[in-house]
């Protein structure tokens, strides 16, 4: 049985912040390639120490420095900098929707130098590093988990700070349609939209908004999936793969791809769904997606990755069907 964080966690994060010096350094970090969930709850978070009266919070995640355009706009962007302007000895590093330390890149050191570190996740896959662990896989995003910092710290939620863990509630429950969709969600959803908020137009502006190249290169992606009836003992596996030239041929930045997975999902004869993306020559980043009958986190963590029962990734290697070939494997050993 998963629980969440215990008194003692949530007390040991609340000193960790509280013995912090309003004008020291405070560095906020979340995975690579940040997905709404990750920037959402980071940035919330920031504002919620910003109206702490920390003077020094900075915001950054691993690798390039490539903001979706849809998130450009969430209040508390210009709390964001690149990896290289991250400070450099903070005093206190707090960690975001990162379950293993090599989603944090060259970052992770940060971490481990840190007088004070503290982790918000909610996966389940969470490996255990870093310091104050504030985990829990029973939340639908890690931004319930910095709301439950946030109310611990007495720091109210204000139109800002809602909007961006509305954004990341959204995200992670798939616009509130997930399994993860509990009353507690509502609950939470309810608290922010009652700051003023309006959830038609932030789902406009991240969700419905694409280039007209996204939609033809989305439609070409699509036109290549393979449906495999016999795959995922006998449930169904449905898969696709887009490549770099893909990518360039549409110039489209990579990002809009991170949503191609929804549709693939959609297919009803197959249970678990594949999206094969290529980040460099021979490496690929894998969507994994069940409706139930496959508990894919373990498919990805056994390839170095991790994630969620229904929803996981990893980095692959070779060839999108060599990526393929391994997910089919493993997928047959996790049902005989
Ligand atoms: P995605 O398919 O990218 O939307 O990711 C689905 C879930 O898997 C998210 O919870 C991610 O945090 C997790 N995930 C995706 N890729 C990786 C990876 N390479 N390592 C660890 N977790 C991952
Ligand atoms: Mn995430
Ligand atoms: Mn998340």
């Amino acid at each position: 049985m998963t629980v969440g964080p215990s008194v003692e966690q949530w007390a040991a994060a609340v000193a960790a912040v509280r013995s912090t010096g309003l004008d020291d350094e405070i560095q906020l970090i979340c995975h690579v390639n940040p997905d709404g969930d990750a920037l959402g709850s980071m940035l919330g978070f920031g504002l919620g120490l910003r109206r702490l009266g920390f003077t020094r919070v900075r915001a950054t995640f691993p690798g390039d420095f490539a903001v979706p355009t849809p998130y450009q706009r969430l209040p508390g962007i210009d709390l964001l900098v690149p990896e290289a302007d991250a400070f450099a000895g903070p005093r206190l590093v707090l960690v975001f929707d990162v379950a293993s330390e090599s989603r944090l890149g060259a970052l992770a050191g940060r971490l481990a130098a840190a007088p004070a570190g503290v982790v918000l996740d909610h996966h389940a896959s969470n490996t255990g590093f870093g310091g104050v662990q504030l985990v829990d896989p029973q939340a639908a995003a890690t931004s319930v988990v910095a709301d439950g910092l946030l109310s611990r710290l007495g720091v109210p939620l204000d139109q800002e700070i809602a909007e961006c863990f509305y954004v990341a509630l959204a995200t992670d429950t798939g616009s509130f349609k997930f399994d993860m969709t509990t009353v507690s969600v509502h609950e939470l959803a309810a608290r922010l939209i009652a700051t003023g908020l309006r959830p038609g137009e932030i789902s406009r502006r991240i969700f419905d908004s694409k280039p007209f190249g996204a939609m033809k290169l989305t439609g070409e992606v699509l036109g290549r999936a393979v449906l495999e009836p016999a795959a995922a003992g006998g449930q169904g596996m449905v898969w696709t793969y887009a490549t770099l030239a893909d990518l360039e041929r549409h110039a489209q930045p990579p990002y809009v791809l991170d949503t191609l997975i929804d549709p693939v999902r959609s297919v009803a004869e197959a249970d678990v769904s594949v999206v094969v993306k290529q980040t460099a020559p021979g490496e690929w980043s894998v969507s994994l997606r069940s409706k139930g009958a496959v508990d894919v986190s373990g498919v990805a963590v056994s390839q170095g990755g991790g994630g969620h029962r229904l929803a996981a990734g990893f980095t692959g290697y070779g060839e999108p069907g060599d990526v393929v070939d391994t997910v089919r494997r493993l997928l047959d050993e996790y049902l005989n």
